[in-house]
């Protein structure tokens, strides 16, 4: 199926976004846009004994499907890759929603669900996934660091999820407070928050003083004050 051709966001029975709906977002070009911007998924799982867990993971997009990897002897892990019902969100949290009541205070933040199972990954999918997923959290670092060995792979699970069934919801205005509220001698407003990178740190085992690659200097640097 192409992206095209995927039920758009929070359309399907189950993802349509019922408390705070106009918060929905229908467009799967803006839950792309958040899945890119993410390093963090968390990724639930069932355990045999039916006990439930939410699993973060660091993750890549790859079109219309979302790679993530863990340890072959995780049981957690295999349970996904036994094709067992999953949901993944990513969440990026944008701001504090000071209103003047406790009640109407709230976040701002930008959010991706998705729901199905995972097909496992081999041969040249596997391969490429685990550069992909490189790729997205530390950019420019698969051209020079070393590659997993065989003996890496096999101990590596490679998941994909496929992106067919989404909902993405956005909070991003001003607290809301109840008319009574708005007269009452309270500061209201937002306090953003914002995701940045410190300087790189040497590890204490270098084997020589070696310059921070450029690549490294690219991420994002801290906002300025
Ligand atoms: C940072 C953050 C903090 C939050 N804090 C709270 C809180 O303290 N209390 C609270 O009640 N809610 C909070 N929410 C909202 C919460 O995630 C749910 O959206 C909300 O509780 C509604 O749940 P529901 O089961 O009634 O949703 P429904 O609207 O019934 O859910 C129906 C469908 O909507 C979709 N959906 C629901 N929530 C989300 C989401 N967050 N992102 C993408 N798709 C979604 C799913 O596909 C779901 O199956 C928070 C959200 C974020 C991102």
């Amino acid at each position: 199926m192409t992206t095209s051709e995927l039920p758009a966001p929070g359309t399907t029975d189950r993802t349509t976004v019922r408390r705070l709906a106009e918060k929905t977002i229908n467009d799967r070009g803006t839950g792309y846009s958040i899945l890119d911007a993410g390093f963090v998924a968390h990724v639930s799982v069932v355990d045999e004994s039916g006990q439930p867990y939410v699993v973060p993971v660091g993750y890549a997009r790859d079109g219309d499907r979302v790679l993530f990897h863990g340890s072959t002897g995780s049981r957690l892990f295999r349970g996904l890759a036994d094709g067992q019902s999953t949901c993944l969100t990513v969440t990026l949290l944008d701001g504090m929603v000071l209103a003047r009541s406790t009640f109407e205070s709230s976040m701002q933040y930008r959010g991706v669900m998705a729901l199905g199972s995972c097909s496992v990954l081999e041969g040249a999918d596997k391969d490429r996934a685990l550069e992909l997923i490189t790729e997205h959290l530390l950019p420019g670092r698969w051209a020079e660091a070393r590659h997993p060995s065989q003996k890496e792979r096999a101990a590596t699970l490679v998941l994909a999820l496929n992106l067919d069934e989404i909902s993405v919801k956005v909070s991003d205005g001003p607290p809301e407070d109840e008319d009574e509220d708005v007269s009452r001698p309270i500061w209201a407003g937002v306090v953003p928050l914002r995701e940045s990178f410190g300087d790189p740190v040497d590890a204490p085992d270098l084997v020589e003083p070696f310059p921070v690659p450029a690549y490294v200097k690219a991420w994002r640097r801290p906002a300025p004050a």
